[in-house]
């Protein structure tokens, strides 16, 4: 156990009134806290991460970005209220999120969308969301490339087949939306028509694989919708990722579960995103306390649940992958490489291998940490080199990192080095097919809440939503600060059909 020591400082919100206050964030022996004091709302003291040197060990993984060189808005006080994206900001946008209505089919405790209650109706003109996409495609160096439709429900919009070609034709290559499934599920023919209109992923909200999770986190049995859904998806080529929000004492012992019947269904099922649940600041600081699901601990509990297939090590933050977008950076001598560095702190991620049933992390058969540090050398010998010398380094390169896949533990129905071989020899995510069709990416992204906001991650976000007056708002910010201000902007009284 260490001692109780300052880590940073850095900037965190009042949970009452979001003023942006001074935080320190520090290590209490087993756990690393955040607290910070606002003159009107005394003192919060709350959990930010909890084992030491995970936090220590993911910041090796950290990776500032280049941000944006056209921002949309000044600076005119403190980080987080100048988005965005504001000159500050330091990763570039790579998913961008439009909200298209606040209306839903359902309503869920747990939603921070807030659709039919609001008596407002929040639901930009085909027009309007035309606008939203180009400004996500002109941000500078790197335009965005994938766009997710959210709300309320998407689906409840008519023209979301329209939406999406949309999107396709103002040059997103990839589209997914994020739904609760209810009209996929009971329209067979509507993943046929989302796919053909050109959508690419369906983030489907699946909470467990019994209603227990359902009835108390959505209020409704929904097991068999869910089914329902991803077999209309199944049947439509339409691929899914799983996305769970994750709650203490609900669903919190199904983590296993939903892997494994990702797993079982890796035809279809392209990965599983978990969603610790964020809390609003009107939730008592106990409460936040006893419910709070951290990073390190959604990694303990697959390591528990999976009976050690995937342990605590296979996990990486999602950062870790920025060198490869660098290295192809450096061969193509472009600035425009798509790159992910949100904060090392924001969650983390592995891809497992499924194998006749068995679920074996890459992690288990490929050197990570020399895999990367090959690349990041070879980048930097290219930054310095002229032309016959990279011609030199990307050769070794194409040679040295296939053999960072140990063959005596991989398995027998993949040869990870020959894919890899033809990734860096062709760099084109083409040769990465058959590996996608075999592997699922086990993610968790931690999204922030006022209890245990932080400027230095925010500063780093790169799932950005893009409103109506032309701002692009970093994700967290945007469900603690700007949501309502926004909506009630753009909203119109709200009609229920
Ligand atoms: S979160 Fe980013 S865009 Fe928003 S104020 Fe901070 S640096 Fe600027
Ligand atoms: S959405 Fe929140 S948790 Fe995710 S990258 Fe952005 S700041 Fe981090």
């Amino acid at each position: 156990m260490g001692e109780i020591m300052v880590i940073k400082n850095t900037k965190s919100l009042c949970p009452e009134c979001l003023t942006v206050l001074d935080a320190e964030v520090y290590n209490d022996k087993d756990k690393i806290m955040i607290k910070k004091t606002c003159a009107e709302h005394g003192e919060f003291n709350n959990t930010y991460w909890s084992n030491p040197d995970k936090y220590i060990k993911a910041k090796k993984y950290g990776k500032v970005g280049i941000g944006i060189e056209n921002p949309q808005t000044i600076v005119d006080s403190e980080c987080p209220l100048s988005c965005g994206l504001c000159v500050e900001h330091e990763s570039h946008t790579v998913l961008g999120l439009i909200d298209i209505t606040n209306r839903c089919n359902m309503k869920c405790p747990v939603c921070f969308a807030n659709a039919a209650v609001s008596k407002k109706l929040y639901e930009p003109s085909y027009e309007e969301i035309r606008l939203m996409l180009q400004n996500l495609r002109n941000n500078k160096p790197v335009p965005t490339p994938a766009i997710q439709y959210s709300g309320g429900e998407p689906t409840v919009r008519k023209d979301l087949p329209d939406l999406v070609k949309l999107a396709k034709e103002e040059g997103f290559t990839h589209t997914q939306i994020a739904t609760n499934g209810l009209r996929l599920a009971r329209l067979p023919s509507f993943a046929k028509e989302l796919k053909d209109a050109g959508l690419n992923t369906v983030y489907l909200q699946f909470d467990g694989i019994t209603e227990e999770p359902y009835i108390k986190i959505r209020n409704k049995k929904l097991l068999s919708i869910k089914l329902k859904a991803i077999e209309n998806c199944r049947k439509a080529g339409l691929g899914i990722v799983l996305v769970p929000t994750i709650l203490k004492g609900i669903n919190h012992d199904q983590i296993g579960d939903i892997i494994r019947f990702a797993a079982d269904n890796i035809d279809i099922i392209r990965g599983v995103n978990f969603q610790p649940v964020s809390f609003a600041g009107r939730t008592p600081t106990d409460e936040v306390e006893s419910q709070r699901v951290t990073v390190p601990d959604f990694e303990c509990m697959v390591e528990e649940q999976t009976e050690g297939q995937i342990e605590i090590g296979d996990f990486y933050p999602a950062s870790c992958v920025a060198p490869i977008s660098e290295f192809i950076e450096a061969i193509d001598g472009k600035d425009s490489q798509v790159t992910f560095t949100c904060h090392p702190h924001c969650g983390t991620a592995t891809y497992v291998f499924v194998d006749d049933g068995g679920i074996i992390p890459i992690t288990q058969f490929i050197d990570v940490d020399r895999f990367f540090s090959l690349l990041t050398d070879s980048t930097g010998n290219m930054e310095e080199g002229g032309l016959v010398n990279k011609a030199r380094i990307v050769a070794r390169a194409t040679v040295e990192l296939p053999k960072t896949v140990d063959m005596s533990k991989s398995p027998d129905s993949i040869d990870l080095r020959s894919i890899l071989t033809a990734v860096f020899r062709d760099r084109s995510y083409k040769s990465l097919g058959d590996f996608h069709n075999q592997t699922l990416l086990v993610s968790c992204m931690h999204f922030m809440d006022p209890f245990n906001f932080d400027q230095d991650r925010v500063r780093r976000c790169v799932i950005h939503y893009a409103v109506p007056d032309g701002r692009i708002i970093p994700f967290c910010s945007m469900n603690a600060i700007y949501r309502e201000d926004i909506e009630k902007k753009f909203s119109k009284p709200f009609k229920p059909e």
